[in-house]
């Protein structure tokens, strides 16, 4: 690898910056080799640390002790790829470092992948990866909770057309600075059938622990929302703090953080991505969250994004075709 303790300014996201680091196949492999395995090679089987290489472009070992084959890019979304992992990392990096999210024409081109549908389910696996790492985080303390459809013309109101669209449960935890001021935190959202108390019930459990012995990390919820939120919060002990909307403009004042996310999101899915489907809608909603939570994170963003992607399992497209929507994942 050519980059020798060098901070790469992600400010300027070139591709320069990108290549100072990675240029090949080989650069590529060397990177995972690492992360995977920081002392050298361990087998996942008998963690014997000799092997046989049986295919250098396949990246396949074979334990010396237990005869175990191993596969370099098992458990990581790179497993199986035909596409060579320069291409992954460069769409990685793209996806990492955008502030709105890659058109998947765009980086066809870039990448030079002749196939959309190629790019669209790389793409999909890097969201997977993003959905798996903040899936970890959970909220305490106040959080921040509103309720938007998203859809064609998502214009976010009730009423006619709402039933073409998709319900959307945003949630956002708020911290004070020195200064008392509201900051927010984290955020996630998850597409849901209804807003009904079971449904809020299951996110907050989503967030939270699950523990029954364990007191809810969440003690207040702010939304504007009655009696499904009175009937939940009373159940696991939360406080409810109900902001009461004179006029509905009042809801960026009073919900500033969901707001700006849901604009934030409504706008992205606008913008490069040309209108989302409801089946991906979860996946493209995880994205909007991973990017917001990680907003100040500057430089580091695109390695973490790489090891995230390094450390968790692929899908098939035929595992994102059968996706189900509004159903809350585990
Ligand atoms: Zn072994």
């Amino acid at each position: 690898m050519s980059n020798k303790g060098v901070k790469p300014n992600y400010s300027e996201m070139s591709w320069l910056i990108f290549h100072e680091e990675f240029q090949s196949e080989e650069d590529c492999y060397a990177w995972l080799f690492k992360t995977r395995w920081p002392k050298g090679f361990i087998c996942p089987k008998c963690e014997g640390e000799e092997y046989w290489p049986i295919s250098a472009q396949q990246r396949l070992y074979k334990c010396k002790s237990c005869r175990n084959r191993v596969s370099l890019t098992s458990g990581t979304i790179f497993h199986k790829t035909r596409t060579p992992l320069l291409k992954w990392f460069m769409l990685i990096f793209r996806m990492a470092t955008s502030k709105t999210g890659v058109s998947i024409n765009e980086m066809a081109r870039q990448l030079e992948i002749n196939d959309y549908k190629t790019v669209w389910t790389m793409a999909h696996k890097v969201r997977k990866a993003m959905a798996d790492r903040d899936n970890q985080y959970r909220l305490a303390g106040l959080i921040e909770m509103d309720e938007s459809f998203f859809g064609p013309s998502s214009s976010g109101k009730r009423g006619r057309g709402a039933e073409k669209k998709e319900l959307v449960i945003v949630v956002v935890s708020i911290w004070e600075d020195k200064a008392g001021k509201e900051r927010p935190g984290f955020a996630h959202a998850f597409v849901v059938k209804k807003a009904n108390a079971e449904t809020i019930e299951k996110v907050l459990k989503r967030l939270d622990v699950e523990t029954k012995e364990i007191k809810p990390l969440i003690d207040t919820i702010r939304s504007d929302g009655w009696r499904s939120y009175q009937t939940v919060t009373k159940k696991l002990g939360i406080v409810h703090n109900r902001a009461v909307l004179l006029d509905p403009k009042d809801s960026m004042k009073l919900l500033p953080w969901t707001h700006k996310l849901i604009a934030n999101a409504k706008a992205v899915f606008a913008g490069p991505h040309r209108g989302v489907s409801k089946k991906h809608l979860q996946s493209y909603l995880s994205e909007v969250c991973y990017r917001f939570n990680r907003r100040f994170w500057g430089k580091e963003v695109f390695h973490r994004l790489l090891y995230a992607c390094a450390t968790t399992s692929t899908i098939t497209r035929d595992e994102l075709m059968l996706k189900k929507v509004g159903q809350l994942s585990p």
